[in-house]
C-alpha cells in the first residue's frame, strides 16, 4: 500500500527536526576527507513545491519551514542550517527532501543510494537528481528500501550514513524499522543510522524508542520533540523524533545547545517540549 505522499507534509515541523539532524550528521562527516555513503531506504520526491495543490492543502509548512525562516535570534548551528537550506533551494517556493539536501551536501567522492517505491515519486526523484548532476556519484532506485538496505551493507568505505524514514501508515513500519536497525548493526556495526518516527497516541509510537535502544545499547541519541499537547481524542501527529545508532560525536552537544530554541519556534500550544537522551560508550 503507497498512499502516503510526502508533498502534503513537506517543510512541516517533523521535517525541521529530521532534516536539522540530517544537517549536522552530514557536516560532521564531511569533517574527514574520507569519503562515505549515504543511503535514504525512504527517499521521498527529493524537492517540493510549497505552492502546488498537495502542500497547500493543509499548509503544514507554516508551521515548520515558515516559522524558521522568519525566526530572529536563532543559536548557531540552528541559523546554519537556515542559510544553508537557502542557498541550496532552486527557488523560495521549493522545500528540499532529504535526497536533496544530501546531494548538496556530499562531496565528489562521497556515494548516494536513494530508494523510493512510490511511481510518482520515483519519477520526481529522478528527475530532479539529474537536475542536480548526481549521475556520476549517485543511483535512484525505485525498489523496496528495507530490502535495499541489507543488500548494500557494509559499504566499501566502511563510512555511511544511513536515514531510514518510512511512512508509518501501516503499523508494520514500527517493527520493520527496528528489523532494519537489528539486520544493518549486524552486517555493519559502525554504521550511523539515522531513523525518524510520529510521536502519535498509538502504543507502537511509545515504545519503538526503548526497542530501538536494546539494539544500540552503548551508543546512541534519542531526540524528541513535541510541538503540542496529545490531543484527546488522540487524533493526529503531536511531535516526531529520531534515533540515532552511532551518533556523530558533536551532535548531542550541538542539540542541547539548538533543541530549546527550535522548540520555542515550533511550538503550538504550552505542551511544546524536548526530550534529549544519550548514550555514549
Ligand atoms: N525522507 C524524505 C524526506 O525527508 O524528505 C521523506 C520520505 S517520506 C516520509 C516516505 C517515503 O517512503 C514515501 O515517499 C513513500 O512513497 C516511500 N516508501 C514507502 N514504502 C517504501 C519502501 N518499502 N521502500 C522505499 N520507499 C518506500
Amino acid at each position: 500500500m503507497l498512499s502516503y505522499r510526502h508533498a502534503y507534509h513537506a517543510g512541516n515541523h517533523a521535517d525541521m527536526l529530521k532534516h536539522f539532524v540530517l544537517c549536522l550528521t552530514l557536516a560532521y562527516f564531511n569533517r574527514k576527507d574520507k569519503p562515505y555513503w549515504y543511503i535514504d531506504t525512504h527517499s521521498g520526491a527529493g524537492l517540493y513545491d510549497l505552492n502546488g495543490s498537495e502542500a497547500q492543502k493543509i499548509g503544514e509548512y507554516r508551521q515548520g519551514w515558515q516559522r524558521l525562516q522568519q525566526a530572529e535570534n536563532l543559536p548557531a548551528e540552528l541559523a546554519a542550517f537556515r542559510g544553508r537550506l537557502k542557498n541550496i533551494l532552486p527557488a523560495d517556493h521549493l522545500y528540499c527532501g532529504s535526497p536533496w539536501l544530501a546531494q548538496a551536501m556530499t562531496r565528489d567522492n562521497d556515494k548516494l543510494r536513494l530508494f523510493e517505491l512510490h511511481p510518482a515519486d520515483f519519477q520526481h526523484l529522478q528527475n530532479n537528481m539529474a537536475e542536480a548532476g548526481l549521475k556520476r556519484r549517485g543511483t535512484v532506485s525505485q525498489s523496496d528500501g528495507w530490502q535495499s538496505l541489507t543488500a548494500l551493507l557494509p559499504p566499501p568505505t566502511r563510512r555511511a550514513v544511513v536515514l531510514i524514514d518510512p511512512p508509518y501508515e501501516e503499523k508494520q513500519d514500527y517493527r520493520r524499522t527496528a528489523d532494519a536497525l537489528k539486520n544493518a548493526l549486524k552486517r555493519f556495526a559502525q554504521g550511523c543510522y539515522l531513523i525518524w518516527y510520529p510521536c502519535l497516541s498509538r502504543e507502537e509510537s511509545h515504545t519503538l524508542p526503548d526497542t530501538l535502544k536494546k539494539l544500540s545499547p552503548q551508543n546512541y541519541l534519542h531526540a524528541e520533540l513535541h510541538v503540542r499537547s496529545p490531543r484527546a481524542d488522540g487524533f493526529g501527529m503531536h511531535g516526531s523524533g529520531m534515533f540515532i545508532a552511532n551518533p556523530p560525536y558533536l551532535l548531542a552537544e550541538q542539540l542541547q545547545q539548538n533543541l530549546p530554541s527550535l522548540t520555542g519556534l515550533l511550538a503550538q500550544d504550552g505542551g511544546a517540549r524536548f526530550v534529549l537522551d544519550v548514550q555514549t560508550a
